[in-house]
């Protein structure tokens, strides 16, 4: 963002507006956080600021403080859709284009807000009037504490903000470990636990919140987990019946996927999770070093992300996806036979 850019920003909040802020669909820890750490710096200017979600999200991320506030698009349309039509600033976090944000989509298009998108995935639409888009972030939440910085406003930083941004610059980059962890990533959680986020406890209540049943089904899948060798590939499926068999709630997968990548020599993982209501395959792809799931998944299956963590779906039974998947990987052979910087 240019310096001209952040002084009209600055000016626009300058008096107390109508905002909408909205995360991607199924959001994650860095969606949830980025989003209500922006809720709780708008209103420090007393903005008549609101979340809206497209849909529900984790128990995990129902601490974060504000989350009490927060609309569901899925379950609460004619609020939301009130709130979006009366807001003169619309910021969407965590996300590339409309589509990613589910059946809102529309309505967010159609919305004559002023719009701002901050976000760090690849190839962003360009919707959005102000566009904070940078890939090479760890995280959505690491961008809002840099807006915060350059508005000159990290002395407005509470516990209750640092809080919602430290969860989602610990989710998005594996608890520190990932590439995208820079010094400056670092500083930012330094002082954020200057501000008051209590890090242990954070920890505490996104990990250590298991379900019995849920510590089981990730036993199904590392069950599953299948290995290709020679193309340092790991894989790993849930049926529907395997989610009932084991209670299945929003968010009980998460993570599951980074097991593949944790085996030696492996740099390619991917969970297929069967979605009967949705008459789907949701897919979740994670690679270590040059190789980008990002693009594989845009090429294959209607998906994307980043280079080493995207998503995508496909529309045909289990089997012959997992099929599909297989006979596509060879095409990939000299990427993942490469040896690679990440000790393997
Ligand atoms: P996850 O595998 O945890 O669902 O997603 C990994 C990353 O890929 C996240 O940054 C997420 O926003 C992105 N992602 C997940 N699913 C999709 C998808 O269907 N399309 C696109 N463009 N990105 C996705
Ligand atoms: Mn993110």
């Amino acid at each position: 963002m240019i310096k001209a850019q952040i002084l009209e920003l600055k000016e626009l909040l300058s008096t107390p507006k109508h905002i909408v802020i909205v995360p991607h669909k199924n959001p994650d820890g860095d969606a949830m956080g980025s989003t209500l750490g922006l809720y709780h710096y708008l209103k420090t200017y007393n903005h008549k600021a609101t979340v809206i979600a497209p849909n529900d999200y984790p128990d995990f991320l129902k601490w974060l403080p504000g989350d009490d506030k927060v609309l569901k698009f899925e379950t609460q349309p004619e609020d939301s859709e009130m709130l979006i039509e009366k807001a003169d600033i619309l910021f969407t976090l965590d996300f590339n284009a409309f589509h990613r944000a589910g059946n809102m989509a529309e309505v967010l298009e159609n919305s004559e807000a002023i719009k701002i998108m901050i976000d760090h995935h690849q190839q962003p639409d360009d919707y959005a009037k102000y566009t904070y888009s940078d890939v090479s972030m760890s995280s959505t939440c690491e961008m809002v504490y840099n807006f915060i910085e350059m508005l000159g406003d990290t002395n407005r930083i509470d516990a209750a903000m640092a809080t919602c941004l430290y969860v989602g610059i610990m989710t998005d980059t594996g608890s520190f470990r990932f590439p995208s962890t820079t010094s400056k990533t670092h500083q930012v959680i330094g002082n954020l636990i200057e501000s008051g986020a209590d890090n242990s406890q954070i920890h505490n209540n996104v990990f250590d919140s298991n379900s019995y049943s849920r510590l089981q089904l990730l036993g199904r899948a590392m069950q599953n987990l299948k290995v290709i060798p020679e193309l340092r590939t790991a894989y790993t499926t849930l049926s529907q019946a395997e989610l009932d068999e084991f209670n299945f709630k929003k968010g009980d997968t998460e993570g599951f996927v980074n097991y593949g990548l944790s085996l030696e020599g492996i740099i390619f993982a991917a969970i297929f999770i069967e979605n009967k209501q949705e008459d789907i395959i949701k897919i979740s792809l994670r690679s270590k070093g040059e190789f980008s799931v990002n693009e594989f998944s845009r090429a294959h299956f209607n998906g994307g992300g980043h280079t080493n963590a995207a998503g995508g779906r496909s529309e045909t039974d289990m089997q012959s996806t997992i099929d599909k998947f297989i006979s596509i990987l060879p095409q990939y052979k000299n990427e993942l036979s490469q040896p690679t910087n990440n000790g393997h």
